[in-house]
């Protein structure tokens, strides 16, 4: 009941939801009669969850923040969601983002513009900006978000809340309407580590609905939290944490540079061992990630044809309705990827821009001290260049962002500027690692200063050791 006060005071001025549940408080008497009955109940048992709305309800409608699905319901849970009622979750609604996920602010969405709960004339970041609002400002306990790029990243930063972002194929994509799919990933918000930690718990491991889910053993993420290492004077003592350079090089605001320095002090004083690491491949990634996610996106996206799924358009022949369906049901910046997809991936311009993508640009391209063949897919040398520096370090550190949240409309009417913003983010997914961003400070800026998040970069399913830094950290 709390919870939905809260909501109901909030939401005029987030928006952070599409779509409210009507069935939280019967949910909650449910879990309640059991608890009296001493029957289980799950971890989650009355946990409120927003759920980003292109992840599939059963009940509520899934829209993707899209016209071309407006009113769809979904005939399934997707599995992430099916784990989380399992255990005791409430889905208390499902929230706003970027069409598809396309867009680093939420203003993409079809339907509404979602405010940031720290300074509402500003964006809470994207494309989950919805979930990250709507922890931030208590509207729910954790939500799902997705990342392909840094979409619970990013948005966890610009929300001062907990944001994870688990190795590719830790949790099940059955029922994540497909952006790029080499990329996405379904991730956790929390208003601490624990709370992201307890929420990747639930929604983890191998699922025969989706072909590229893991079958790596899932550890209890959150049996390391009740620990004695807190009381000791230097819980991290020996952890090894390089700072990637090239992430606090020119185009950091200076508050967030500070902000991460202050984080890397308080690293030493838990007692990590701090070095400096280059990734030579770091420049790489967003021109690489915008030519890739394009591509497969225009790909994932032509079953929106009107016929499948969602809104059609009454049209005299079927021609006329696949163009006209799409052309209404689809917005500017999500029109925008699929042409620069399809154009990318036609015959005559792939070797230029595709295959480019995929190659290394300079056949003389150095990576420590390994001399790669021209022809390595450049997707292998983040890989490659990420292994050699988690060799050397137990966890990988950088900004989440280059910029606190900014205005809403101020990079609406300039994507360059709002892709670069993509920048600290979308390396980790080229090569599929988990990273957990979490607040380590903040900048001037909004009625009460503006948060910034640290970013923390592990290996592939170390989660585990993510979430123990992450939680001494805090
Ligand atoms: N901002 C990036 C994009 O627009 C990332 C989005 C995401 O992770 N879904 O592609």
């Amino acid at each position: 009941e709390s919870y939905l006060t809260r909501l109901k005071l909030t939401e005029p001025q987030l928006n952070s939801f599409l779509h409210l549940s009507n069935n939280v408080l019967k949910e909650a008497q449910a879990i309640d009669e059991k608890i009296r009955r001493n029957e289980d109940v799950g971890p989650l048992a009355g946990v409120l969850v927003g759920v980003k709305d292109n992840i599939c309800t059963v009940d509520m409608p899934s829209t993707a923040g899209s016209k071309v699905l407006e009113n769809y319901c979904p005939p399934f849970d997707a599995t992430a969601v099916k784990r989380v009622k399992e255990l005791g979750g409430i889905v208390v609604g499902k929230t706003n983002l970027d069409e598809f996920g396309m867009g680093s602010t939420t203003e993409a969405s079809a339907f509404q513009v979602t405010a940031n709960p720290w300074d509402v004339s500003r964006v809470p970041g994207g494309s989950s900006g919805g979930s990250a609002a709507a922890v931030s400002a208590r509207q729910c306990v954790v939500s799902l978000g997705s990342d392909t790029g840094g979409s619970v990243r990013q948005p966890a930063s610009f929300c001062g809340v907990v944001g994870l972002k688990p190795t590719y194929g830790r949790v099940s994509r059955f029922g994540l309407m497909a952006y790029a799919s080499s990329l996405d990933v379904i991730g956790c918000f929390g208003s601490s580590v624990a709370d992201a930690g307890i929420l990747l718990n639930a929604v983890s491991g191998h699922d025969r609905l989706d072909a590229t889910s893991s079958k790596q053993e899932v550890p209890d993420f959150t049996s390391q939290f009740v620990s004695a290492t807190l009381l000791e004077s230097k819980p991290l003592k020996g952890l090894r944490v390089g700072i990637i350079r090239e992430t606090l090089d020119n185009g950091v605001d200076t508050g967030v540079k500070s902000a991460i320095l202050g984080a890397v002090s308080h690293l030493e004083e838990l007692g990590c061992t701090l070095s400096e690491v280059s990734l030579p491949t770091f420049s790489l990634g967003l021109p690489a990630y915008y030519i890739l996610a394009s591509s497969e996106s225009s790909s994932n996206l032509s079953r929106y044809d009107g016929v499948r799924y969602g809104n059609q358009v009454v049209a005299d022949e079927l021609n006329a309705l696949y163009e006209d369906s799409r052309a209404k049901g689809f917005g500017s910046e999500v029109k925008m990827r699929i042409l620069m997809g399809t154009y990318a991936l036609s015959a005559g311009y792939y070797d230029a821009y595709y295959k480019r993508a995929q190659q290394v640009l300079q056949s003389s391209f150095m990576c420590g001290q390994e001399k790669f063949h021209p022809s390595a897919c450049v997707r292998t040398l983040i890989q490659k260049s990420f292994k050699a520096a988690l060799d050397e370090n137990d966890i990988l550190i950088s900004p989440a962002a280059p910029s606190a949240a900014y205005k809403i409309g101020e990079k609406k009417n300039d994507p360059l500027a709002m892709y670069a913003g993509d920048i600290m983010t979308v390396n980790v997914n080229l090569a599929g690692l988990p990273a957990l961003v979490l607040p380590c400070g903040f900048v001037e800026g909004g009625p009460a200063g503006l948060p910034v998040g640290l970013q923390m970069i592990g290996a592939a399913f170390d989660e585990e050791k993510l979430l123990k830094v992450g939680h001494v950290f805090e």
